[in-house]
């Protein structure tokens, strides 16, 4: 039986990690945690019986324990709590849900402590990939993709390892806006951008993918996954979101992974890589899709993935700043305290403002993330 541990199970992605737990009932859940819905932790902990939990105020974490005291499960809170449910003993796998920088720490944690990482949080690779994937490598442990178009490449290389990657098609679905023009895209409504026409997501992921600075963060985290150049990154706009991405190796071949628009199907992967389980739910029908088509990404209208694609070359300490800038411009946007093209102008502002630090460690990515939030506050 497969023990795992949980960063971020209130959420969408951990939400759908503990269906495809409930779905199999083979794998052991030692440990969760959360952020502030403790109403939701509480019942999975009743459901899953974890031996630890953690949530992020200690003040919730005392409700908690109020709350569950018929049980023998232990509450945590905080940054400590975090890194104990990512090393917690018994789990050999960690599933990274959280959404934020807030992950980095703890997933360093539980790579040193020789856990397998099902990554969903995109913050960890975008910030401090080059410290990461060697860590991983040396501690042997395995980076597991669950971002769908980062598992599509992972399983077009199944068998593959030895051959050279000559280019990673990543596709994106263009997201609600696709088509618009930039003027267009300014006044657009929180609602507008909520609406993703394939995924149902958390909220942040959903205006990255609105403005395409998600597609831009998997630029950058499959850089690290896969050990490729940026020019051998090519963004393909596929709107269906029915091929999750390709590869195309020397030979001129490209292999695709194709499926229905869920992320069981990767989280699942993830889990029990490299076998392939039963996983219900609709199948592809492509008589009834009939045709699958192809864009150019329209890098002069969304620009939050040209500036990625900046920051990446940039490298060093520049993603971060590009993340962090994204991060708490997006809170704006949903705060309605600005408009959805100024999350482009402050990204801008906050690249043009910092002097590169070329390989930071993780205080100076943290501080480089603090920086950033403190000029935006100053400013807006
Ligand atoms: P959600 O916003 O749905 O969930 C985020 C989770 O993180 C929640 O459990 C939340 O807890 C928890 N959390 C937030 N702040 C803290 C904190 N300070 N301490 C501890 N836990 C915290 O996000 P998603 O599930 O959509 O995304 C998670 C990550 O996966 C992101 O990095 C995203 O980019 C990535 N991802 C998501 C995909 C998707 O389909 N959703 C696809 C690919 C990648 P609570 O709700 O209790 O406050
Ligand atoms: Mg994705």
């Amino acid at each position: 039986m497969k023990t795992i541990a949980i960063l971020g199970s209130t959420g969408s992605i951990g939400t759908q990690t503990l269906e495809v737990v409930r779905a199999n009932g083979d794998i052991r859940v030692a440990a969760l945690s959360a952020g502030r819905n403790i109403a939701l932790l509480e019942q999975q902990i009743r459901e899953f019986r974890p031996r630890l939990a953690c949530v992020w105020e200690e003040e919730d974490a005392k409700t908690l324990r109020t709350k569950l005291a018929d049980l023998s499960v232990e509450i945590l809170s905080g940054m400590e709590g975090l890194k104990a449910v990512a090393v917690c003993e018994e789990a050999s796998i960690l599933v990274t849900a959280v959404v934020g920088m807030i992950g980095i720490v703890p997933t360093i944690e539980a790579i040193k402590a020789g856990k397998d990482i099902a990554l969903a949080n995109k913050e960890t690779l975008v910030t401090a990939g080059h410290l990461i994937m060697p860590l991983a490598a040396r501690c042997g442990v395995k980076i597991l993709p669950v971002d769908s178009e980062h598992s599509a490449i992972f399983q077009c290389l199944n068998g593959e390892r030895q051959n050279k990657i000559d280019k990673i098609l990543l596709t994106a679905s263009g997201g609600p806006f696709r088509g618009r023009s930039y003027e267009k895209l300014k006044n657009v409504r929180v609602e507008d951008a909520l609406k993703h026409p394939n995924w149902a997501m958390g909220q942040k992921i959903t205006i990255d993918s609105a403005s395409m600075v998600n597609k831009g963060l998997e630029v950058m985290e499959a850089r690290w996954l896969f050990d490729v150049s940026l020019d051998q990154i090519q963004v393909v706009v596929q709107p269906q979101s029915i091929i999750h991405s390709m590869v195309q190796f020397a030979d001129g071949a490209v292999i695709a992974q194709m499926g229905t628009p869920d992320m069981k199907l990767p989280i699942q992967y993830a889990l029990y890589y490299p076998e392939r389980r039963l996983l219900a739910g609709e199948r592809l029908d492509f008589a009834k899709l009939g045709s699958i088509t192809f864009e150019k990404p329209a890098l002069d209208t969304f620009l939050g993935l040209s500036y990625a694609f900046e920051a990446a070359r940039i490298g060093g300490s520049m993603p971060t700043v590009f993340n962090a800038a994204n991060e708490r411009a997006v809170s704006l946007f949903l705060h309605r305290q600005i408009g959805f093209t100024d999350i482009y102008a402050i990204i801008r502002d906050c690249m043009d403002h910092h002097t590169v630090i070329s390989d930071p460690d993780v205080t100076q990515i943290l501080d480089t993330e603090q920086s950033v939030y403190e000029r935006i506050e100053a400013r807006f």
